[in-house]
């Protein structure tokens, strides 16, 4: 719970009891989550809860950088607490999506002189079958 409201703390974000919940939910959960899922999980245990505020919970974690959007999957947007860079894979059989490394090449960008422009945030997506997709 501690590590959950420091880091939100940490990026800005008032720690009240809904975000904490959303924040913890994304840490435990690193398979890439929606906000259909997120607000699935967590909505017997907070009745209060409406799809909208998981919503704008999630765009203010990404916003303040506590956490990331992904729209590797154009039907659905995606989340993910892990805000280093690294590369996502999308199953195109299963939908599931798995955290990949990434190039150094890709990293050094961040440190690259963009003509002024700040770079805050890189996207690398793959798309493929998944190795237990293949196995089946
Ligand atoms: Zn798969
Ligand atoms: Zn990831």
């Amino acid at each position: 719970m501690e590590i959950v409201v420091e880091r939100l703390q940490e990026h800005n974000i008032k720690p009240s009891m809904q975000r904490i919940a959303i924040m913890k939910y994304l840490m435990e959960h690193r398979t890439h989550p929606t906000v259909d899922e997120i607000y699935t999980a967590l909505s017997p245990t907070i009745p209060t809860l409406s799809k909208t505020t998981v919503y704008n919970t999630l765009k203010i974690l990404s916003e303040q950088g506590a956490a990331q959007t992904l729209t590797i999957d154009e039907r659905n947007t995606c989340y993910d607490a892990d805000t280093s860079p690294h590369a996502h894979f999308l199953c195109k059989s299963c939908g599931r999506i798995y955290d990949l490394p990434c190039d150094d090449a890709v990293k050094k960008v961040v440190d690259t002189d963009m003509d002024g422009h700040e770079v805050q945030e890189i996207h690398y997506y793959y798309k493929g079958i998944c190795k237990q997709c293949k196995e089946d």
